[in-house]
C-alpha cells in the first residue's frame, strides 16, 4: 500500500497530465487544421492563378494569331510570332504547372483532357500560322474560324470548368477540415470530460483512502477518551494511517494502565491488596434505595503493643495475613476492604442480624486459629461492629460509624461482636456543633471544675476531692461532662482537656496545702490518656512546678481505659505509681475487669461503681457484691470508695460494712472551687445523719 504522500503526489500528478493531454491535443489540432487550411487555401489559389493564367495566354496567342492574319507585311509579322510563342509557351508552363499540382484522380484526368487540348490547339494554331504564310490570310482565317478557335473555345471552357471543379474540390475538403474541427472540438470536450471524471475519481478514492481511516481513528479517540480500552483498533496499512492506528492503541494501553495505576492508588490499600475505606464508601453509596444488608467493622485487639513490640515489617505481615483469612473467611456476596491500620469492614448485602452475627462468628473464629508470621506463634483477636440498614437519611459514612462505635463497644466489653442499636454515644445532632465548639470554649476559658469531695468514714473527715470538669457554655449553660468527654475521647480532643485539668487540679490542690487543708485531688484520665506517652513527664513536670507532693494527687482510671493496649497502658501506671502518686480505678464493676486483674496493678483505690451503690441497704445482690468487694480490699490492701451514696441508710450501710470513703450526693455535690473550701472548712459530720451538708 502506497503512503498517503506518495498516494496525494501520484494523484495530483495524473490530474496535471490529464490537464496537460487536455491543453496539448486541441492545440495539436488546432495547428493541424490552420496548416491543412492554409495549405488547401494556398494551393487552390495557385492552381487558380495557373488555370486562369493557362486561358489567358491560350487567349493572348489567339489574339495575336487574329493580328498576325492583318497584318500583310511578313516583316511585320515577324516579331508578332515572337510574341505569340511567348505566350504559349506562358500557357504551357501554366498547365504544367497544373500539371505539378497535387490532384485528385477525377481532375488528372480533366487536366490530361485540357493537355490534350492544349497540345491540339498548339498543332491547330501552328497550322493556322503555317496558312498565313502559305495561303494567304484568308484561308489561314477559315482555318482558324472552323478549327482552331473551337478548341481555343473547348480548352477555355475545360479550364474554366477544372477551375470550377478545382474550386468544389476546395470546398469539399474545406468541408472535411470543418469536420475534423468539430470531431476535435468532440474529442477535447470528450478528453475534459474524463479528465474531469477521472480527477474526480481520483479525488473521491485518495480522500475517501484519507478521510476514512482518520474519520475512524477519530471515532477511536473518542471512545479513549469516554473510558472505553477495550475498544478494537484495527492494524491498519503500511501507511501513515497504519502509524496513526499504532499510536493509537499505545495511548489507548498506556491510559488504560495509567489508569488503573491510579485507581489502583486510589481505591486499593497497597498493602494487603484489598478495596481502601474511599473504595467500599463507594460501594456502599451504589447499593440501591431500600436494599438490606450489614456492614461489619473489624478491628485487631491490642494490635499497637504487637506492632510495637515485633516491629512494624511484623505489622505489616501480620495485617497481610489476617487479610487472606478474612478472605477466606467471607462468603460470596461480601465485599471485605481494610479502612486503615488494623481495622476492616465487611459488606454483607440481603444479610439480617441473625446473618450478620453468624458471619461475624466465623470471621473471629477464623482470626482466632494461631497464626504464623515470621517462625513466631501470633494469637489474635479480633471484635466486631454490626451496623445493619437500610437506614433512614442516613450517610455511607455515618453507618460506618454507627459499625464503628458498636466495635468499640465490643471491644470494651470483649464481647466478639455487637451489633448496633444505633444510639450507643453517637453525639445527638446538637452535640456535634458542641465538638466543634470545644477547641475555642477551651482557649476562651469556659471549661471548669467542680470538686466533689470524699468523705473517710473512719476519720469523719474530708480527705479527698474529685475533680469533675464542666464546660459552662455562654448560650447553653453548663454543659455536664458526659455530654463532650465521650467526644473529646473520640475526636482526640481530649488530649488537650487533659493536660488543662492535670494543671488546674495540681495547681489548686497545692493552694489547698498553702491554706492548710488535706485533701487529696484527684483528676480522671481517659483511655487515650493512659497511652499518652507524654503523660507521665507532664504530670512530674506540674508536680515541680506547684511544688506538690506527688501522694497529694490521686488519678482515676477505668477499667475499660487498661483493655486497648494493657502493656502500654500498665507500663505508664507503673511510671506514675513510681512518682508516688496514688492510682484509683474508677467505676468498679462496670467493665470485666476482675480483682484478680486489678491486683496485679499497681493501684491504691478501688471506687464500686454507683450502679452496686444504689440501694445497697435494701438490694441484697449489691449488697452482697458490695461487701465482699470491701472484704476482698481489705486483703489486698486497696482503699474502697463507695461512689454515688445518695441516702443516709446507704452511708450508714457503708459505715457499717467497713467502706474506707464514700463519694456521693449524701456527703455533697460536686462544688464550684469557690465553694469547695469554706465547705470543707465548715464540714462537721453528724454521726448518724449527714443530710444536712447535702448542698
Ligand atoms: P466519674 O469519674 O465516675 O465521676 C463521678 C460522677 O458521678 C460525676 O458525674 C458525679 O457528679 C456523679 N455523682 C457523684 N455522686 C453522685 C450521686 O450521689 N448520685 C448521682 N446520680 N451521681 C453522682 P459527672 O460530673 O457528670 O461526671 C461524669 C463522668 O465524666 C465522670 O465519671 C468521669 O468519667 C467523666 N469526667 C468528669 N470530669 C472529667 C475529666 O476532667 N476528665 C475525664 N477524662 N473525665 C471526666
Ligand atoms: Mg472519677
Ligand atoms: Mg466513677
Amino acid at each position: 500500500m502506497l503512503s498517503i504522500r506518495a498516494r496525494l503526489v501520484l494523484g495530483f500528478a495524473v490530474l496535471l497530465g490529464l490537464l496537460f493531454a487536455v491543453a496539448a491535443v486541441p492545440l495539436q489540432r488546432l495547428e493541424d487544421l490552420t496548416a491543412r487550411t492554409h495549405d488547401i487555401v494556398d494551393r487552390q489559389v495557385q492552381l487558380a492563378i495557373l488555370s486562369q493564367r493557362a486561358n489567358q495566354h491560350a487567349q493572348a496567342a489567339a489574339i495575336g494569331l487574329l493580328n498576325l492574319m492583318q497584318t500583310a507585311q511578313r516583316e511585320a509579322r515577324v516579331p508578332q510570332y515572337a510574341a505569340m510563342d511567348a505566350e504559349l509557351a506562358a500557357a504551357d508552363r501554366a498547365v504544367a504547372g497544373l500539371e505539378m499540382a497535387m490532384l485528385t484522380p477525377a481532375l488528372r484526368i480533366d487536366l490530361e483532357r485540357i493537355g490534350d487540348l492544349r497540345r491540339r490547339y498548339g498543332e491547330l494554331f501552328q497550322a493556322t500560322v503555317e496558312l498565313i504564310e502559305i495561303e494567304g490570310s484568308a484561308p489561314a482565317r477559315r482555318h482558324f474560324e472552323d478549327r482552331t478557335q473551337k478548341v481555343l473555345n473547348t480548352l477555355l471552357f475545360e479550364t474554366q470548368a477544372l477551375e470550377a471543379r478545382l474550386q468544389q474540390a476546395m470546398q469539399a475538403e474545406l468541408e472535411q477540415l470543418r469536420l475534423a474541427a468539430t470531431n476535435a472540438r468532440r474529442l477535447v470536450i470528450l478528453l475534459a470530460l474524463g479528465a474531469l471524471t477521472a480527477g474526480a475519481f481520483m479525488a473521491w478514492a485518495i480522500a475517501r483512502s484519507i478521510v476514512r481511516p482518520v474519520g475512524e481513528a477519530v471515532a477511536i479517540a473518542g471512545r479513549i477518551a469516554g473510558g472505553d480500552y477495550q475498544t478494537l483498533i484495527p492494524a491498519g496499512k503500511h501507511d501513515e494511517i497504519g502509524a496513526l492506528m499504532g499510536s493509537l492503541a499505545t495511548m489507548r494501553d498506556s491510559i488504560a494502565s495509567r489508569e488503573e495505576r491510579i485507581s489502583r492508588l486510589a481505591y486499593v490499600d497497597l498493602l494487603t491488596g484489598l478495596p481502601n475505606r474511599t473504595r467500599f464508601l463507594e460501594i456502599l453509596g451504589q447499593l440501591p434505595a431500600g436494599s438490606r444488608g450489614a456492614v461489619l467493622m473489624l478491628g485487631i485487639d491490642r494490635f499497637a503493643p504487637i506492632n510495637n513490640a515485633l516491629g512494624h515489617a511484623v505489622g505489616d505481615r501480620l495485617l497481610c495475613e489476617i487479610a487472606a483469612r478474612l478472605c477466606l473467611a467471607q462468603g460470596g456476596n461480601c465485599v471485605l476492604a481494610r479502612l486503615w491500620g488494623d481495622e476492616f469492614a465487611m459488606l454483607l448485602e440481603d444479610a439480617d442480624q441473625a446473618v450478620a452475627a453468624l458471619h461475624a462468628e466465623r470471621v473471629l473464629a477464623a482470626l482466632r486459629a494461631p497464626m504464623m508470621v515470621d517462625d513466631q506463634r501470633l494469637d489474635i483477636d479480633a471484635s466486631i461492629g454490626i451496623a445493619l440498614y437500610p437506614r433512614q437519611g442516613e450517610s455511607n459514612t455515618a453507618l460506618l460509624r454507627r459499625a464503628d462505635l458498636a466495635m468499640a463497644g465490643a471491644k470494651r466489653r470483649h464481647a466478639g461482636y455487637l451489633v448496633s442499636t444505633g444510639n450507643e454515644n453517637e453525639p445527638p445532632h446538637e452535640e456535634l456543633s458542641l465538638i466543634g465548639e470545644m477547641r475555642e470554649a477551651l482557649a476562651r476559658g469556659e471549661f471548669l471544675l467542680h470538686y466533689q469531695p470524699k468523705l473517710d468514714l473512719a476519720q469523719q473527715r474530708i480527705t479527698a476531692a474529685e475533680a469533675l470538669v464542666r464546660w459552662r457554655h455562654p448560650e447553653k449553660g453548663t454543659i455536664p461532662p458526659g455530654r463532650f468527654i465521650p467526644f473529646a475521647e473520640q475526636t482526640g480532643f481530649i488530649r488537650e482537656i487533659t493536660p488543662w485539668v492535670l494543671a488546674r487540679v495540681i495547681a489548686d490542690a497545692a493552694q489547698w496545702r498553702r491554706d492548710g487543708i488535706d485533701v487529696v485531688a484527684s483528676a480522671n484520665l481517659s483511655a487515650f490518656d493512659l497511652l499518652n506517652r507524654d503523660l507521665v513527664g507532664l504530670v512530674r513536670r506540674l508536680l515541680d512546678e506547684y511544688t506538690l507532693p506527688a501522694d497529694r494527687l490521686c488519678l482515676e482510671i477505668t477499667e475499660s481505659a487498661l483493655m486497648d493496649e494493657p502493656e502500654l497502658a500498665l507500663q505508664h501506671l507503673k511510671e506514675l505509681a513510681a512518682l508516688g502518686i496514688k492510682l484509683s480505678i474508677d467505676d468498679y464493676g462496670s467493665g470485666q475487669a476482675s480483682l484478680a486483674y486489678v491486683k496485679t496493678l499497681p493501684v491504691h483505690e478501688l471506687k464500686i461503681d454507683r450502679a452496686f451503690v444504689d440501694g445497697v441497704d435494701t438490694d441484697t445482690r449489691n449488697a452482697a457484691i458490695v461487701r465482699s468487694t470491701i472484704l476482698l480490699c481489705r486483703e489486698l490492701g486497696l482503699t474502697v470508695v463507695a461512689e454515688g451514696a445518695e441516702t443516709p441508710a446507704e452511708l450508714a450501710w457503708l459505715r457499717t460494712n467497713g467502706c474506707d470513703l464514700v463519694q456521693g450526693y449524701v456527703v455533697a455535690r460536686p462544688l464550684p472551687l469557690e465553694d469547695f473550701l469554706p465547705w470543707v472548712r465548715d464540714f462537721r459530720p453528724a454521726s448518724s445523719d449527714l443530710e444536712c451538708s447535702v448542698s
